[in-house]
């Protein structure tokens, strides 16, 4: 394996997360690191000489001198894989973070983790085959569950069946021959937010998926917020209602297991069968099964039946985030994942839950808003994962 290269020290790393977040000239960086001028013009042109960056002409005068413009590596690449309980995604990006190539298939994680890894190892060869990297300079990987990130593994996932503690970091780091990081879903998303979505300017927000699972990322300070062993955010288990039904974490009356992908699927049919919706029925009838796409597109046509369904989650979902903002006081919520293309119907219900429940002084100045990265949101994300790493200083 080629060793790659890695910031010196502190300020170089600092440096190149600048860079990253956009090309500058020298005279711009100056003004944003701590550093002399003599300083910061010999880290810079220590990082040319490893190959981490490269000169890119003169920038615009500022009233003296033109300063020169510097930017990262244009051979840099990173990896990002996005693993769902129902899909994989994988992009291929440039140090900057900018999408390359994405691919995108569906994929069932309950296969486990050998086959599951094996073919998002083959999905990266097949954008390599397409000449948009030769060498990685690092991959992060996002999957559907609990991840001691310390460790690099998941830890008891309820719907990863076979996942438990399985060396997700180290089987993708040696296959692809590069630095790899995993960390749950969720927080790959938030990340992704944070580099190129809704949240770019804010520090401190919210990102709640709701897709097969629930769950949340936590942006302190613009860094996630992992807690002590990494399941900070995991509120799909939080307890809505002590006799509802059974979670597939075992427990009884969690947040998911009435409002995941799962449970509308399940709750779906349900109504159909029991004659409260006939858009629903018409469509179980033909396809033998529902799903929460199903229930979306039922009710954009007016189905009463699918709209009470969304408004029912919305506010279940709604009275947790209200509590979390009154803990956490966030200055964005941004809601994500498949369920979420439920659309304004959902986002309407949370936010009047979340604006009734929570102080004033919370809410005052609190966005709730749907995702607009969609997809794009979790690869980008697992690649500012990485990038985070390899622009650490070692
Ligand atoms: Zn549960």
């Amino acid at each position: 394996m080629k060793r790659t290269a890695r910031p010196e020290n502190v300020h170089q790393a600092t440096l190149l997360r600048l860079l990253r977040d956009g090309g500058r000239s020298r005279a711009e960086l100056g003004d944003v690191v701590d550093l002399s001028r003599s300083k910061l013009n010999v880290e810079l042109d220590r990082l040319v000489e490893l190959g981490l960056a490269e000169p890119d002409g003169l920038a615009a005068s500022r009233g003296g001198r033109r300063s020169g413009r510097v930017r990262l590596s244009p051979r840099t690449r990173f990896a990002g894989i996005d693993i769902g309980a129902t899909s994989i995604d994988v992009a291929v990006t440039t140090g900057e973070l900018e999408v390359l190539g994405h691919l995108s298939e569906r994929a069932d994680i309950r296969e486990g983790p050998a086959a599951v890894l094996e073919r998002a190892v083959e999905l990266v060869g097949k954008l390599r085959r397409e000449g948009l990297c030769s060498e990685l300079n690092g991959v992060g990987i996002g999957v559907p569950g609990p991840v001691s990130f310390a460790e690099g593994v998941p830890v008891v996932p309820p719907i990863m069946p076979g996942w438990d503690r399985y060396p997700v970091r180290e089987t993708i780091g040696q296959e692809l021959g590069c630095p790899a990081m995993v960390d749950n879903d969720v927080n790959i998303m938030a990340l992704g937010e944070l580099h190129a979505g809704l949240a770019k300017n804010v520090d401190d927000f919210l990102l709640v998926k709701i897709g097969t699972g629930i769950g949340c990322g936590i942006v302190v300070d613009g860094k996630i917020y992992r807690g002590v062993s990494g399941s900070a955010g995991d509120i799909g288990h939080i307890r809505v209602d002590d006799l509802g039904p059974v979670c597939a974490c075992g427990n009884s009356g969690c947040l998911e297991a009435y409002f995941g992908g799962a449970a509308l699927a399940r709750e779906a049919a349900a109504l159909a069968r029991a004659g409260g919706s006939a858009r629903l029925a018409e469509r179980l009838a033909v396809a033998g099964a529902l799903t929460g796409e199903d229930v979306a597109a039922a009710a954009a046509q007016g189905d009463p039946g699918a709209i009470a369904l969304i408004r029912d989650g919305g506010r279940r979902v709604g009275q947790v985030l209200a509590s979390l903002v009154s803990f956490f006081n966030p200055g964005l919520v941004i809601i994500a994942g498949g369920v979420a293309r439920l659309g304004h119907v959902l986002l309407a219900e949370i936010r009047s839950v979340v604006y009734r429940r929570s102080l004033p002084l919370a809410t005052g100045n609190l966005p709730i808003v749907l995702s607009e990265l969609g997809d794009t949101a979790g690869v980008v994300g697992a690649a500012r994962l990485i990038s985070d790493h390899v622009y650490s200083a070692t």
